[in-house]
């Protein structure tokens, strides 16, 4: 699968059963709709906002960012900002079949939506440690 910013073939990251694509160049990751719902679960995130099937139904969010295509299907991805204070916005498959983050973008938006003051059990450390496991594995 290639990058779908920097069109240069993407690295597979296995970590704790959940395979992404991963760009050495930008940094970006891909991830397979199922496997982002995996992720989530396997972190124990229950963040209501946060659900795959509603940013895959998200409006279009209309900024001047270039469109990228899906590294899947080729068609042309849409904008889905799906964080607050800072806005995040990712590109999503307009076929459904994954999203694509931007380098960094992954564990802003998951930290955005771990409420910190109930974040008893650690939850934003639980996915800084693994987004850390994940790309240490790279060097
Ligand atoms: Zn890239
Ligand atoms: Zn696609």
């Amino acid at each position: 699968m290639r990058c779908p910013v920097c069109k240069v073939p993407m690295i597979i990251v296995e970590h704790e059963k959940i395979e992404l694509d991963y760009c050495t160049k930008c940094l970006g990751v891909w991830f397979d709709a199922g496997e982002l719902a995996l992720l989530l679960e396997s972190l124990d995130l229950q963040v209501g906002e946060l659900n795959i099937s509603d940013i895959m139904t998200m409006p279009e969010k209309a900024i001047a960012e270039k469109k990228r295509r899906c590294p899947v299907c080729v068609k042309k991805m849409r904008k889905a900002a799906i964080g607050h204070e800072p806005e995040v916005v990712i590109d999503v498959c307009p076929q459904g079949e994954g999203l694509w983050f931007d380098g960094g973008e992954l564990s802003q938006v998951i930290k955005q939506h771990v409420d910190k003051s109930s974040d008893e059990s650690g939850i934003s450390d639980r996915v800084v440690t693994f987004l850390g496991e994940v790309f240490q594995e790279r060097e």
